[in-house]
């Protein structure tokens, strides 16, 4: 495959070290992994199987930072990504993510005293998440998210602005506490986003709760379907401490959560104190991660090619980025659709490969051989389902 841009044209490389570390600045950045053509939104669903074949792609060209520990894609175009209508990426669907959630939620408000008070959800999908804090704590809350849609989760206590954050609307704002989740990653200039962030809080040591993935357990557990577009940015404890201390606040604590594919950095918005220092990633595990990669890649491809052959049908579960990361780089004609929880995604079809979503109650009409679990969280939640379904496929996890 040739490296193409979102109208499907080939592109020419661009000079990698053009592109300095999105956390430091540091522009001796080593490559760490090429792929030439991924969707370039996981979560945006289309509505008809011509529609999906035909989404966008992008390249990532991964590249880590030796001083800070960050992972860039180099060849990250920002203006391609839209958030707009059609971007569904709710996971509280699932009860095991419900429960996490609600773990959380318990845990900031009773961390922070949020009784009463004033939330600024930054990012907040559906709002599910926002709906949770005002509940526990009795709380006002605001949130932002281009993605959001009327009616979801909409009552009195929430506002909801259908519109991206811009850090100068947190001035009006006045917030208690700002929470968010899974955004950072998403913008190409992390640092100075958090530092109009701290500025339009008004020096006031307001808290702030982040959440990203953690790129140490993808390339830890050669998590390689993490990989997506809408990712600019592949923080470790190291990195993240690093962008929140650059951009002027005080890191109060980072912490792995979610089985270790999260990361969790509560800071004020108020400089000084002591700063925890997480180790860097370690560069042989680093070394290791493209052979890794590739490694995976052609065992399942083998093994799909394998099931095609015997004329074998398989689904995957989880019709979020694992998911549609895992379709287009195996790609194959054995997985014939994507079973999922979200209601909202059901019925759309998979962009790149085109497989359609279904309700785990379509499953016994498609009797599918295999079952691949795209995260290994979900595998028991999973099994427990197709055990009320009557069903007994083989089932792996990637
Ligand atoms: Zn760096």
């Amino acid at each position: 495959m040739d490296r193409v841009d979102c109208a499907g044209r080939p592109v020419m490389d661009e000079p990698k070290a053009a592109t300095p570390c999105a956390v430091c600045g540091c522009r001796q950045l080593h490559p760490l992994l090429e792929l030439a053509a991924v969707p370039v939104h996981c979560n945006r669903l289309w509505p008809t199987r011509q529609a999906a074949l035909a989404a966008p792609r992008g390249a990532l060209h991964l590249v880590d930072c030796p001083d800070c520990g960050h992972i860039g894609n180099s060849a990250f175009v920002p203006q391609w990504l839209d958030y707009q209508g059609g971007y569904e990426n709710s996971l509280h669907f699932s009860p095991l993510f419900q429960d996490y959630a609600l773990a959380l939620a318990r845990y900031l408000v009773e961390k922070y005293q949020l009784r009463g008070r004033h939330i600024l959800e930054i990012g907040c999908g559906k709002g599910d998440f926002l709906r949770l804090l005002a509940q526990l704590g009795q709380n006002l809350g605001t949130g932002f998210d281009p993605s959001w849609e009327p009616g979801r989760n909409q009552q009195e206590n929430l506002d909801f602005v259908a519109d991206l954050f811009t850090p100068e609307r947190a001035a009006g704002l006045q917030p208690d506490f700002v929470c968010c989740r899974q955004v950072l990653e998403h913008l190409p200039d992390p640092v100075a986003f958090l530092g109009g962030l701290r500025l339009a809080l008004e020096g006031r040591p307001v808290p702030v709760f982040f959440e990203v993935p953690n790129a140490a357990h993808t390339i830890s557990a050669a998590g390689i379907w993490d990989l997506i577009y809408e990712h600019p940015s592949f923080f470790s404890a190291h990195s993240l401490t690093e962008a929140f201390t650059r951009a002027g606040f005080r890191v109060l604590a980072v912490q792995e959560a979610f089985a270790g594919q999260y990361l969790w950095i509560e800071a004020l918005a108020a400089g000084g104190g002591d700063v925890p220092s997480p180790v860097l990633p370690d560069r042989p595990s680093l070394e290791r991660f493209a052979s890794q990669f590739a490694s995976r890649l052609e065992l399942w491809r083998q093994r799909l090619g394998a099931l095609e052959r015997r004329q074998g049908r398989a689904v995957i579960w989880g019709a979020g980025s694992k998911g549609v990361t895992f379709l287009n780089l195996v790609g194959g004609r054995a997985i014939t659709h994507a079973v999922d929880l979200n209601p909202y995604k059901q019925g759309k079809y998979l962009p790149g490969t085109g497989q359609r979503v279904i309700a785990p109650e379509e499953l016994p009409v498609q009797a599918p051989d295999l079952v691949l679990v795209m995260n290994p969280i979900y595998r028991r939640e999973i099994v427990a389902h197709l055990e009320r379904l009557g069903l007994q496929p083989a089932v792996e996890t990637l």
